[in-house]
């Protein structure tokens, strides 16, 4: 397929909640016969597990979307690397931080005035760099050719409850393909539910099962069929007090 060059908009797309609501929004506001290029960094250094999951991750929402949205061009480009550099987080020194990778394989096939969209969170290390990653990705554009790029972070005010709830009230069909878990084991499909993105997926979903409606629903069952979680909050209004006691008044009078 060909992608027209410059004037892009390109996603990170990892298949995890935060890069799938970016995409999602993308394709839904964008106009018929126009674009949007989803790109993956393929890399292994999250095990191959993840990786397999993660890709059938991205082509089920990307068939999904296309479905959904049947006359909006996306593109998916795949760049494979090979490394044996050992992944790592930006908050220490252990070895090479998610962002530094996806920018230095990403850099390269950005053209002048595309847009590169970002899917961290407010609760992502990499947003405590945001003016120092933009920098970065901009003066590196610099010395390829001078090309001007923007970045936009649409989620980084969001939090991973909001995103969740986001996700689940506009693009519901979307939401059981999103995966997460650092060390996923592919038996079974069973996530660890101890890694960070684990961790902090259980309490987005914990905070959404305090919403009495359709969100909340979809959180305890989502809670239940990824981590084997049963949540029961008590929960009642006027209304279904109401049909509870005509109910037992009913059943009492056919008892009579
Ligand atoms: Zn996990």
């Amino acid at each position: 397929m060909e992608i027209e060059i410059g004037n892009r908009k390109i996603v990170l797309f990892s298949g995890g909640f935060d890069s799938t609501l970016v995409l999602a929004r993308l394709v839904k506001e964008a106009a018929d016969n126009t674009s949007v290029c989803a790109v993956t960094i393929d890399h292994n250094l999250t095990g191959t597990q993840k990786l397999r999951r993660e890709y059938e991750s991205q082509l089920l929402i990307l068939r999904e979307l296309r479905k959904q949205y049947p006359k909006v061009k996306i593109d998916h480009e795949v760049i494979h690397i090979e490394s044996n550099w050992i992944s790592g987080e930006s908050y220490n020194s252990k070895g090479l931080a998610q962002p530094i990778l996806w920018l230095c394989n990403i850099i390269p096939l950005l053209e002048d005035k595309d847009t590169l969209y970002l899917g961290y969170n407010k609760d992502d290390q990499a947003i405590l760099h945001e003016t120092n990653i933009k920098n970065l990705i901009s003066a590196a554009c610099q010395i390829q050719e001078g090309k001007i790029i923007n970045t936009h972070w649409p989620l980084k005010y969001f939090s991973k409850t909001e995103v969740l709830k986001t996700l689940i009230e506009e693009f519901p069909y979307l939401v059981d393909f999103c995966t997460s878990c650092e060390a996923i084991r592919y038996e079974g499909e069973k996530v660890c539910g101890e890694c960070l993105p684990c961790t902090h997926l259980k309490e987005a979903l914990f905070n959404l099962t305090l919403n009495n409606n359709e969100v909340g629903e979809k959180a305890k069952e989502m809670l239940k069929s990824r981590f084997g979680i049963r949540v029961s909050v008590a929960y009642e209004t006027e209304e279904e007090k109401a049909v509870e006691e005509s109910t037992e008044e009913e059943y009492v009078k056919a008892d009579n």
